[in-house]
């Protein structure tokens, strides 16, 4: 008997007749890969680009993990999912309004639309703030689960479709702040492929270890040697394997090891004066430790009394600015959702980030590390790999590109043999 695909924005998904899984490897920027091949650290990475497929795709800017976590699982850009920030600038209210919670998707995810479908679907992410929006109308009657392992302790039946996770994963639970939060997804993953025959696995990491590590550093060694032996397990149990990222990281420091940044609501103040506009950074969370809430995008609100142009203006002469848009510019060039969008949009080099008010940035735990973030044009690059090959047709898709990392879950269910 045929059983059912699903059909989600525009995007026809086959009933996958083995598992697969897609991992979106948090921070996972391309650099660590190729660093890890070379040095012989994932050999099953480097295994799946020799006899599956690999290559750099496009993830959307801003490159934040919200916005490109539900790229990913909906497979459609911001401007269709809605999510394009952790939080946007309600212009009647003038209120940051939070979008990493369920209500502001504009979209199913294909996980969900699955789910909804007779599938059993599994979704597990590092961080319980993407659970939730992750699994928004999923259904978990049919033996589907959703859970994240900072809260894997928390589990219910009824609202993670599973309990005790602890002992089935068999890891206690991960400190916040660890590479384990990311292990102990990739380990529950595996451990319910065993026993629990799903049809679809998302498992989404966190980047700790990437904020704080450059390639071949020996921590990220360790991190990445880990994941590589894990890939290999899930290989091996005969799921169809995909790879890829929300976003990559770059290293924003100055030579003395303090981070490279622009303080762009001090500079509009002292141009502007103080109130004329509202710098939003939206990669705040509650997890700034790592990162000092410091990107490589901002938006900038501007009230009644200041032209947008002028605020463009003087953010294209600062040194390290790599791109400044308009509202409508920026919605149409990076497919962002124009009701959410700021008047201005301005984003950074490689080498620099970008910050609100030096003095409302707390970058006490920075110290002693350079600053690795992520948010702008040059973060946007991410690893694209299949542990099988292509057919035909969508080899000569991913060769004809632009390949964006939003199709990953098209291409490990429609796209390899
Ligand atoms: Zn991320």
């Amino acid at each position: 008997m045929a059983r059912a695909g699903i059909e989600l924005n525009g995007v026809r998904y086959r009933r996958p007749s083995r598992p697969v899984v897609v991992v979106c490897i948090d921070g996972g920027d391309p650099a660590y890969f190729d660093r890890g091949v070379r040095d012989g650290v994932v050999p099953n990475v480097a295994r799946f680009m020799k006899t599956g497929f690999g290559a750099v795709a496009d993830g959307d800017v801003p490159s934040f993990t919200c916005p490109n976590n539900m790229s990913i699982t909906t497979g459609s850009p911001p401007a269709v999912h809605g999510i394009s920030g952790n939080f946007y600038l309600d212009r009647a209210t003038g209120e940051a309004v939070v979008m990493t919670g369920p209500d502001l998707l504009r979209s199913h995810t294909i996980m969900a639309e699955f789910s909804r479908h007779g599938a059993r679907v599994v979704s597990v992410t590092a961080k319980d703030k993407l659970r939730r929006q992750l699994g928004k109308d999923m259904d978990l009657a049919g033996g589907s689960v959703n859970f994240s392992s900072e809260c894997a302790e928390q589990c219910t039946l009824e609202e993670h479709g599973i309990e005790n996770v602890l002992e089935f994963v068999g890891m206690p639970l991960p400190d916040i702040y660890s590479p384990e939060l990311s292990l102990f997804v990739l380990e529950a993953g595996i451990r319910l492929l065993e026993r629990r025959q799903p049809d679809l696995l998302y498992l989404s990491l966190t980047d700790y270890i990437q904020h704080k590590y450059a390639p071949g550093e020996a921590e990220a060694d360790r991190y990445y040697r880990n994941m590589d032996a894990m890939f290999g397990r899930l290989d091996a149990l005969g799921a169809a394997v995909a790879l890829t990222a929300d976003h990559g990281m770059t290293d924003k420091s100055n030579p003395d090891g303090s981070p490279k940044v622009i303080w762009l609501q001090d500079v509009l103040d002292a141009r502007f004066g103080k109130g004329a506009c509202t710098v939003v950074c939206p990669i705040t969370d509650r997890f700034v430790a790592h990162h000092g809430a410091l990107g490589g995008f901002v938006r900038v609100y501007c009230r009644a009394s200041l032209d947008p142009a002028d605020v463009m203006k003087v953010a294209r002469a600062i040194p390290g600015v790599e791109a400044v848009c308009d509202r409508a510019t920026a919605a149409e060039r990076f497919e962002l959702p124009l009701d959410r969008e700021g008047d201005v949009v301005v984003i950074s080099r490689a080498d620099t980030c970008i910050g609100a008010s030096e003095k409302d940035h707390d970058l006490s735990g920075l110290r002693g590390h350079r600053l690795r973030t992520h948010g702008g044009i040059s973060e946007a690059k991410v690893p694209f790999i299949l542990n099988r090959p292509l057919r035909a047709e969508y080899a000569a898709r991913a060769a004809a590109g632009p390949l964006r990392s939003y199709q990953i879950f098209d291409f490990a269910i429609n796209g390899v043999e």
